[in-house]
């Protein structure tokens, strides 16, 4: 966690609901206080299609009580200069979009912005620890190539603000064969969010795990900046103590590439803040 005067935001955080958070919604928003942040975002894992990957998300029917939280928690907050933001972590699922899209969009206007990820290649949960036995059987080239299939056309797809942890496979340290190749692809896939307006999120959650490195890599990163993307900090917070986890390191680091705002996204409305 980082103390600190510029003002930033984090907008990847997550709840108890998903099952896989600890900590209670008002730690949490001890954690942010005390972070300084002046935008904190929660963006817990949508829970569609049904039965997609229903052990790590809530259900359903915790919606209502997600809304409560968020409620509860933005009345706590109110004049404390901490505002904050609702949105949901949704995933691509191959050929199931049309029922996400069902799920979902009813609930558009509730929130302030929404996370668009990649957390799966077919029936593969490549960043699920209890899984790490069975990348050998799936072959590591194969699942970044399945990967980038699946984010490019998520980005071609959109109807999302902030692309998360964007090169996740290596989160164990499993790095593709052919590295340039994936840079290649990337940065299409980069130059396809930045026409849409889409944010690039710089995840510290990559520093907490085997693979060491922020989301995505400082190479991606560039190919990000020479495409015009701007970006969003994100904790990937599934406790307090992680919120705004090393935001001054990647601060630093998106400076060192060009970057001089990051985003916040306010009832859908991008505001620009200073790094
Ligand atoms: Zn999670
Ligand atoms: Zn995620």
């Amino acid at each position: 966690m980082s103390t600190t005067t510029s003002p930033r935001a984090d907008l990847h955080t997550h709840t108890a609901l998903c099952k896989h958070a600890s900590g209670t919604p008002e730690e949490y928003l001890a954690a942010a206080q005390k972070a300084g942040l002046v935008y904190w975002g929660v963006s817990d894992h949508f829970p569609a299609p049904a039965g997609y990957d229903a052990e790590f998300r809530m259900a359903p029917g915790d919606l209502p009580r997600y809304f409560d939280i968020l409620d509860s928690l933005r009345d706590v907050a109110d004049g404390s200069g901490l505002q904050v933001l609702a949105a949901v972590e949704f995933d691509y699922v191959p050929d199931r979009m049309d029922e996400v899209s069902a799920a979902l969009d009813p609930l558009r206007p509730i929130f302030d912005y929404l996370i668009g990820s990649v957390h799966y290649v077919g029936d593969f949960a490549f960043d699920d620890p209890d899984k790490l036995a069975e990348w050998p059987r799936y072959g590591v080239d194969a699942v970044w190539d399945g990967y980038l299939t699946d984010l490019k056309a998520f980005v071609e797809l959109g109807g999302f603000n902030v692309l998360a942890h964007s090169d996740l496979p290596k989160k164990f340290g499993f790095r593709p064969s052919d590295c340039e190749n994936v840079v290649r692809r990337m940065a299409d896939i980069y130059e396809c969010a930045a026409a849409k307006g889409i944010r690039l999120e710089l995840n510290t959650a990559g520093l907490r795990v085997a693979a060491d490195e922020i989301y995505p890599s400082p190479e991606l990163l560039r190919a990000a900046f020479r495409a015009g993307m701007k970006i969003t900090l994100g904790s990937d917070a599934h406790k307090p103590e992680h919120v705004a986890y090393a935001f001054d390191r990647a601060a630093e680091l998106a400076r060192s590439i060009g970057w001089t705002t990051h985003t916040a996204f306010v009832r859908g409305e991008a505001v620009e803040l200073p790094l």
